[in-house]
This record gives C-alpha cells, structure tokens and sequence, in this order.
C-alpha cells in the first residue's frame, strides 16, 4: 500500500537514494532538509531519475512548528529519519552542536509526530552503537558501548524511541543500523559528494582515482586483521535504500520497537578495497601507509541474518559494483 513519507535529510547521500527507491514503488513523498550539507540541486536530478517531481520544504528538524505544517499539508502516515550531523572526528570536537542536531532534533521531530498521531517511524542509525566488538559478527544483541558523541547521539536516539515505544503500543518504530554506506545510484547522476576533504574512505579514493587528490593515506597496516589494514563491512547505498522499503512494509505488520543491521555480513579491508576500486576504474590508486587515525576499531561487521529472516532483506550488490557505481558518479561529478 502506497504511504506518505516524510524524508528528513532527504536531499543528503543516503536520503537522495532512499527517495528514488520509494518514489518507483508508489510512495508519495516529500524531503525535509535545512541544505546544511546537501544542495536543492538534486530536486532536478531526482526528478530526472524518478520522471516525477518530489515536494521539498527547507527547514530544519527542530523547527517543529514547520513540522507539524509539513505533516499536515502533505497529510504524511510515516517519517524516516536522517537528518543529522555525521562527522565523527567533529563530534568529538563539538559535542554539543550533535547533541543539539541529532538529539534535540530527534525530539523536536517526535513531538511534533505525535501531534499528528503518526506512529510509524525509521530512524538511521548506525554500527557505531556497538563500540568495541565484544564478538563478531555484531549481532542486534551486542551491547551498545558507543565510544564517540556522533555514536553517543545514535544510542541516546535509539533509547528514546524505546522508551517512547514502551509509553504508547501503536508506535512502529525501525532503528537501522547502518554498516559502512558506499557506492552510487546506477544512472551515475547522484551518489556521495562531501564538502571539502573526505572523511571516509571511498569518495576519498574515488577522488585520488580521477587526480584531485594526490594520494590515499592509508590509516596503520598493523592491526590484527588478514593484512593488517582496518576492516569494514561495506554496503552499497542502494541496497541500503532497499532496506528502508523492506522496514517500512515490515512496520505495516508490527508494532513497537526493532534494531536491525543493514550490513553484507563480509568485511574487507583497506587494501581489498583499494584494489576492488583499482579493477573497476582501470587504474592505479597511489597510497601510503601513516599511522592509526585516533579512535579506529581494527575491524567489524555485521551478521544481517535479522534482517534477512523478518525484513526478507539482504544485500545484492556486490564490493567491485560499489566501486564502479561510485566511480560512475565520480566522472561525471568531474
Ligand atoms: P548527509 O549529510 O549526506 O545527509 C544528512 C542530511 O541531513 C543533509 O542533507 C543535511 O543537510 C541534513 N540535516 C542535517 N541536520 C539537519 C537539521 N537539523 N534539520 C534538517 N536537515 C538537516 O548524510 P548521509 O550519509 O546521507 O547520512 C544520513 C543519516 O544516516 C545520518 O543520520 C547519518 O548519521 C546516518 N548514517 C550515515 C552513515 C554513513 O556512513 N553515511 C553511516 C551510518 C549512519
Ligand atoms: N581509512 C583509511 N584512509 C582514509 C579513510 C579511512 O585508511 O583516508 C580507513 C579507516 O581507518 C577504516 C576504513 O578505511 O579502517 C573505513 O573508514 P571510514 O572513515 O570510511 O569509515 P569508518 O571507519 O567510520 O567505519
């Protein structure tokens, strides 16, 4: 059944490809988003892919009055969730401005739902609720020991919206736990383009693979992994953007409050990638090896079996289609 969907964050990396996921299944659906790191630019291109227009309000989350507005005259039944800031080197130096965004934002969001008597809700959250992996692969059982305020704010935020699950039985409440978001939407025309130097690694490569960028720094081959380089669980955002249509019609059939990973279930390592990227792109990525980057776990990933058993969910794509789709976008970015 077609539903209205708030997308919060909807013009940002993982937003802009959610939306194109649901607007092909039916869903009529409209982005939120103050364009604090994501350009009004993308409307046109997602109208381009999707051959609609989608309705875009500029605002922020914590202006609740624009929310309450929004809900209303969109007539919206569901909101997901990602708004918020994600750069955890910055979070560790601003801690307050991601308890104000991600924390304060979530609530002003909330209660402006519950003014609406909307009950289903999605939120982003990510693999860094974990922390240090007591045991891999990190099931939805882990305990939660985030070790940043970017992963503290992801935690509080999941805790809340148990708390608020447990006060009223209608709520139908998804908390995804993304693993490592990588890779473009197929057409090439989006996919992820920070601000300034990158913080993750892939649109760092894909920027050193088409010369804006001299070289990688590859952050300690020393840890105790297959070759000594930290490992993750990548996923390409359109299975990702996939997952968000899996709990949405998972939510129309349960009530409460559910974590679930959104991850492969395989890790790779820096240099796999590397070379993944390298076979796609058909060339050479320079690198050097420099010391750990403060704060890195040397290695997770996920078990996605929940997922698979209750959303009928799991990964499709593939490490080497992550690396040409984001090598797709890189070149006609350039
Ligand atoms: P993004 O920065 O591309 O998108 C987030 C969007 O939210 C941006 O367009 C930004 O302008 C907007 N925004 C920020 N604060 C806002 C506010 N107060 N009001 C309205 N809009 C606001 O990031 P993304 O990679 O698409 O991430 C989306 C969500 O997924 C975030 O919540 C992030 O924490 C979470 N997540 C991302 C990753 C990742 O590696 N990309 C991993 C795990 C979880
Ligand atoms: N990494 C790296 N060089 C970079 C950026 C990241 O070697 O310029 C490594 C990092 O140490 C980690 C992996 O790549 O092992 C993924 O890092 P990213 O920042 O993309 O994601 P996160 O560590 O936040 O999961």
């Amino acid at each position: 059944m077609a539903e209205r969907i708030l997308i919060t964050g909807g013009t940002g990396y993982i937003g802009s490809h959610t939306a194109v996921v649901l607007s092909q299944l039916g869903h009529d659906i409209v982005l939120y988003d103050n364009l604090s790191n994501s350009s009004d630019a993308i409307l046109d291109v997602l109208q381009e892919i999707t051959g609609k227009p989608i309705p875009f309000v500029k605002g922020d989350i914590r202006d609740t009055d624009l929310v309450i507005h929004t809900l209303k005259s969109h007539n919206i039944d569901a909101i997901i969730h990602f708004a918020g800031l994600k750069a955890v080197g910055e979070s560790v130096e601003k801690p307050l401005d991601y308890f104000a965004n991600n924390i304060q934002g979530a609530i002003s969001l909330l209660k402006a739902l519950q003014t609406q008597s909307i009950n289903t809700f999605i939120f982003s959250s990510s693999a860094t609720v974990y922390g240090e992996p007591q045991y891999l692969p990190f099931d939805e059982e882990h305990p939660t020991n985030a070790l940043t305020p970017y992963g503290r704010s992801k935690k509080h935020v999941e805790e809340i919206l148990k708390d608020l699950a447990s006060s009223n039985p209608a709520l139908r409440i998804s908390c995804l736990r993304y693993f490592n978001p990588v890779g473009a939407h197929e057409s090439g025309l989006i996919g992820e383009n920070p601000k300034g130097k990158p913080n993750n690694i892939m649109p760092f490569i894909a920027q050193v693979a088409i010369g804006d960028r001299e070289e990688l720094c590859v952050f300690g081959d020393d840890y105790p992994t297959s070759d000594g380089t930290g490992v993750r669980d990548y996923i390409h955002v359109m299975d990702l953007a996939e997952g968000h249509a899996s709990s949405l019609a998972f939510l129309e059939n349960n009530t409460g409050w559910h974590a679930f990973n959104l991850g492969s279930g395989t890790g790779f390592s820096v240099l796999e990638l590397i070379h993944a990227f390298e076979e796609e792109a058909n060339c050479t990525i320079p690198y050097r090896i420099i010391g750990r980057r403060a704060g890195d776990i040397a290695e997770y990933y996920s078990n996605p079996d929940k997922a698979a058993k209750l959303l009928g969910w799991k990964t499709k794509r593939n490490l080497n289609e992550m690396c040409s789709s984001t090598w797709q976008f890189q070149k006609k970015l350039n």
